[in-house]
């Protein structure tokens, strides 16, 4: 008889890890609160190391239709303008290459790509409870349904219910950065590259989308005043023009055009201690946001959801006993990156002397090693997954 599981979330994690299970003949359901599977408009970029996995799942021509192949990330002077560094993912990553998708475009793909191996997604079904004190998982709905599955996957993103179950509450703390996102039209042809401009105290990433069609733009600032962690609360476009108007005309006139803007508060959620549990009659894990939540600015969120969407069923496969040394391989690279991440904010925002000493430093090194940036971070980007024989 087929092994089964139930996943909890169709975001990028609960997609990827269910398509991955089921291709290996396990009968997997997923359960997600949402009516649909549907997304709200914001660009995602996906690494090599996001992208081998995407390949393994038999998903590549699909992401690689719908995406946009990034040549480079260029840094800028965010005040002026000019060209700080430039890091060239083409020639870097030839093979799995650098990906700019809209979100919704990367979930529509792995959900039929989950469907099209035998997943069963149900929605409507949001998960109020998750019971770990009996001898298996037990779930019950928030319409009263109960579910006794023998393997629960907590894919149930940064308020993860599965998380709270097996690590009780987190404390969250505000960053003092909120982010906006918007979505802007661009003209076809448009350079294929993420531009990070950097200002004192804030910085903004854009690049293009949907065949060049779209520009996806993400503005960090530094703020006291606490804002809400939520992906959907609209904010009025004029206070995002206001916060960048000393920026180069280039970021201004991409403003100019935004309508629709998002405002949501960026929190530093601490890295789950606990994201197993072997039980007497079954097993319970958590990946993706649920288990390490980032910080946006490495783009690694997706990505990292994709390897341990990979690397998890690949341990399932071996049966339930493999977790805790799935984790033990899994939690000090994500880690890392988590803590990278976190590092980048500060580097974007200097201000001052220390502005001036960073940007020089990263323009000298440029020109001598135009390669040694992105070698810095091979580690990150150069891993693939699906060719280790563990989860990092
Ligand atoms: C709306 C949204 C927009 C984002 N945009 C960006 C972006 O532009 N750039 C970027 O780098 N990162 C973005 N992220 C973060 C990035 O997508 C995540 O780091 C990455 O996708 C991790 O995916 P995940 O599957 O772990 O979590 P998610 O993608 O958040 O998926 C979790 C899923 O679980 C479901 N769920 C949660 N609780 C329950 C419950 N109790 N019962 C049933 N289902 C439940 C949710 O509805 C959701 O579908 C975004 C995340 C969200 C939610």
């Amino acid at each position: 008889m087929a092994q089964e599981v139930t996943i909890l979330g169709a975001g990028v994690a609960g997609l990827a890890v269910a398509r991955a299970l089921a291709r290996q003949g396990w009968q997997v359901l997923v359960l997600e609160q949402a009516d649909a599977i549907r997304e709200v408009g914001a660009g995602l970029q996906i690494g090599p190391n996001g992208a081998a996995v995407i390949d393994a799942l038999g998903l590549g021509d699909a992401m690689r239709a719908a995406s946009v192949r990034a040549q480079a990330v260029a840094l800028k002077d965010g005040l002026s303008g000019a060209n700080v560094l430039r890091m060239d993912m083409a020639a870097h990553y030839p093979a799995l290459g650098w990906h700019f998708l809209h979100r919704a475009d990367l979930i529509d793909i792995l959900a039929n790509g989950a469907r099209e191996a035998g997943v069963q997604i149900r929605l409507l079904h949001k998960i109020d409870q998750v019971d770990l004190s009996g001898p298996r998982p037990r779930i019950v709905t928030a319409q009263g349904a109960e579910f006794l599955p023998g393997t629960l996957i907590g894919a149930d993103g940064l308020h993860s219910p599965t998380r709270a179950a097996l690590n009780g509450a987190a404390a969250p703390f505000f960053t003092g950065q909120v982010a906006w996102r918007a979505v802007v039209p661009e003209m076809p042809g448009a350079d294929a590259v993420a531009e990070v401009h950097m200002g004192p105290g804030r910085h903004l990433v854009s690049y293009p989308l949907r065949g060049g069609r779209w520009r996806n733009i993400v503005a960090v600032e530094e703020r006291k005043a606490w804002v809400q962690e939520s992906w959907s609360l609209r904010d009025d476009a004029m206070e995002l023009r206001l916060a960048f108007q000393g920026f180069a005309p280039r970021v201004q006139g991409w403003l100019e055009q935004a309508q629709d803007v998002w405002l949501w508060g960026l929190f530093r959620h601490p890295i789950a201690p606990v994201w197993q549990r072997v039980m007497p009659e079954g097993a319970v894990a958590i990946l993706g946001d649920a288990a390490h939540p980032t910080l946006p600015f490495l783009a690694q969120g997706a990505s990292m959801a994709l390897e341990d969407a990979w690397s998890l069923a690949q341990a399932l496969g071996q049966g339930q006993q493999t977790l805790p040394a799935w984790q033990a391989a899994r939690a000090p690279r994500c880690a890392r990156i988590v803590q990278a991440a976190n590092r980048n904010a500060r580097a974007y925002h200097l201000s001052g002397l220390p502005r001036f000493v960073g940007h020089t430093a990263l323009r000298i090194g440029n020109a001598v090693a135009p390669d040694l940036a992105l070698k810095r971070f091979d580690w990150l980007y150069g891993f693939d997954v699906t060719k280790a024989r563990t989860g990092a």
